[in-house]
C-alpha cells in the first residue's frame, strides 16, 4: 500500500484568494497528498450552465462578468499576477465564444465544452497560488488521464484506458515527486471531445485518481468539519462521528442528511479506499473516516431527517384475505413514476411515504390527478401533507434489546404518524408532523446521544 492521498478541494473551498490559500496550506502541511483535484471556485459551474442553454447578448454578457468578476476578485489579490492572467483571460475569450455558439445552436458537446472552463480556471489559479505559499505544483490537463463515453453531461469512465493513461502519465510525474494540480468532473471521450462525470462529479474524479493510483486514502475537503450524530443547526450537541461505514453514510444520505453519498466515490468504495471529510477552513477541527469496515460499530450512529414527505393511506376492505391489492397499487404508482420510500401495511390498508424531492425538477405536483383517480378506483384514499420523516441510523437495530422501548418512551409526547422498524438492520424510520420534527430530532439526541 502506497503512502499516497488524493485531496479533493470543493467549489467554496476555492472560492477565493483566503479560502484557496488555506487549501495550499493543508496540501504543503502534508507530504503525502500528492493529487490535487479541485471543484470549480463556487458558483462559477452553475453560470456556466446558465449560459449553455443559449441566453440573449445582454443575458450572456451579464453572465459572463459574473464569471469573470470572481476570477478577477482572486487574480488581484496575487502578489504577482502575470502568469496566470493571461491564461484566465484566454478562457474567457473561449467562455464567450462558445457561448455565443450555445446561443445559436446547443449540443451536449458544446455544453461540456463550456461547462469545463469552470475547473480549468480554478486549478490554474491554484497552481499560482501553491507558488506564492512556495511550493510547486504540476497542473495537469486530466483529460488526457479520465477517458470517458461521450455520454455527455454525465460521462461513465472507462476504467481500463484510465488506469492505462495514468499509469503512462500520471504516475511517472508522482514517481518524480511531483505535485499534481488536476481538475475534478471532466473527462475526454474516444474522438476528443470534452466530457463531464455530472455535477457534483468532481468527487468521483478523486476517488478515481485514487484508485487507478492505488492511493492510501482519498481526503474530501469541503466546509464542514466531518460527518455529525445529526444537523448541528437542529442540535447544537451533535457530536462529530469519528469513523464510519460506507453503508452508514449511504443511510444518512439518503434519509436526508447532508454528507457525502458513497454513491458519489464509488471507486474508492469498491476499491476499499478510506476517505476522510473535513473543513478546509479549519482543519484543525478534524473530520471523519469514512471506510468499510471500521471498529465499533455503535447501534445507535445518527439521526437524519427529512422534511417535505407526503403520506399516502389506501385503504379497501376487499383487501381483507384477498390477493393482488397491492401489486395494483404498485403497478399505478410504477406507471405515474412515483417512488415509494418507506411502507407500512395492516390487514385492510398500507400506508406510504413519498418525497418531494424525488418528483419532477419543472415542480409539477408530486400526485396528479390522473394518479389519484386511476387508484380510486380500487380503494380509498387519504393524502397527508406536511409531513416528516426522522430516520435513526445504526447498526443491528432489529436485534439489540431494549431500543423500540427507548424511542417510544421518547416519542410519547409526540403523534407518530408511521413506523418503519424492521426491514432494514440500519435504519428505524419514524414519520412526524413537520411543526415538531426539529422537537423530536432533539429529544432522541438527547435521549441515545448524549
Ligand atoms: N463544479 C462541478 C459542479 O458544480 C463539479 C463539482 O463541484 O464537483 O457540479
Ligand atoms: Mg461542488
Amino acid at each position: 500500500m502506497s503512502h499516497l492521498s488524493v485531496a479533493k478541494f470543493g467549489g467554496t473551498s476555492v472560492a477565493n484568494h483566503a479560502a484557496m490559500t488555506a487549501c495550499a496550506k493543508i496540501v504543503i502541511a502534508d507530504p503525502n497528498t500528492r493529487v490535487v483535484v479541485l471543484s470549480a471556485s463556487a458558483g462559477v459551474t452553475n453560470l456556466l450552465v446558465a449560459l449553455t442553454n443559449g441566453v440573449e447578448a445582454i443575458e450572456r454578457e451579464k453572465l459572463i462578468g459574473e464569471i469573470r468578476q470572481i476570477q478577477e476578485n482572486i487574480l488581484n489579490e496575487l502578489k504577482d499576477d502575470s502568469r496566470v492572467r493571461p491564461i484566465i483571460e484566454k478562457y474567457l475569450e473561449n467562455i464567450t465564444a462558445l457561448s455565443e455558439a450555445a446561443s445559436l445552436a446547443t449540443s451536449p458537446a458544446l455544453t461540456d465544452e463550456l461547462i469545463s472552463h469552470g475547473e480549468m480556471m480554478s486549478t490554474q489559479i491554484f497552481t499560482e497560488i501553491l507558488r506564492e505559499q512556495n511550493a510547486s505544483g504540476t497542473w495537469v490537463d486530466v483529460r488526457t488521464i479520465v477517458a470517458t463515453n461521450n455520454h455527455f453531461g454525465k460521462a461513465a469512465p472507462n476504467d481500463e484506458q484510465t488506469q492505462s493513461n495514468s499509469d503512462n502519465i500520471l504516475k511517472p510525474l508522482i514517481d518524480r515527486g511531483e505535485l499534481v494540480i488536476t481538475q475534478g468532473f471532466i473527462g475526454r471521450e474516444p474522438s476528443g471531445k470534452t466530457t463531464t462525470l455530472g455535477r457534483g462529479g468532481s468527487d468521483y474524479s478523486a476517488a478515481l485518481l485514487a484508485e487507478v493510483l492505488n492511493a492510501k486514502d482519498v481526503l474530501i475537503w469541503t466546509d464542514v468539519a466531518g460527518i455529525y450524530t445529526t444537523d448541528p443547526r437542529i442540535v447544537p450537541a451533535a457530536q462529530r462521528i469519528d469513523t464510519m461505514s460506507f453503508a452508514e453514510a449511504a443511510e444518512m444520505a439518503t434519509f436526508g442528511a447532508k454528507v457525502l453519498h458513497p454513491a458519489t466515490l464509488l471507486p474508492a468504495v469498491r476499491s476499499n479506499i478510506p476517505v476522510y471529510v473535513g473543513s478546509s477552513k479549519s482543519p484543525e477541527a478534524g473530520g471523519t473516516w469514512v471506510t468499510r469496515d471500521p471498529q465499533p460499530r455503535p447501534t445507535f450512529r445518527a439521526i437524519a431527517l427529512r422534511r417535505d414527505q407526503t403520506l399516502l393511506t389506501l385503504s379497501s376492505l376487499s383487501m381483507l384475505h384477498a390477493q393482488g391489492f397491492l401489486a395494483n397499487v404498485f403497478n399505478i404508482l410504477a406507471k405515474h413514476k412515483i417512488s415509494v420510500d418507506t411502507i407500512t401495511t395492516s390487514e385492510v390498508s398500507v400506508a406510504l411515504t413519498l418525497d418531494k424531492t424525488g418528483s419532477a425538477s419543472s415542480g409539477a405536483e408530486l400526485l396528479s390527478t390522473e394518479l389519484l383517480d386511476e387508484l380510486r378506483q380500487y380503494c380509498s384514499v387519504k393524502v397527508d401533507t406536511g409531513l416528516s420523516l426522522v430516520a435513526l441510523i445504526g447498526n443491528d437495530l432489529h436485534t439489540a434489546t431494549g431500543v423500540a422501548k427507548g424511542i417510544f418512551d421518547t416519542l410519547e409526547p409526540y403523534n407518530v404518524r408511521m413506523i418503519s422498524y424492521g426491514a432494514s438492520t440500519n435504519n428505524i424510520c419514524m414519520l412526524v408532523q413537520s411543526e415538531h420534527a426539529d422537537e423530536v430530532v432533539r429529544s432522541l439526541h438527547k435521549s441515545l446521544f448524549e
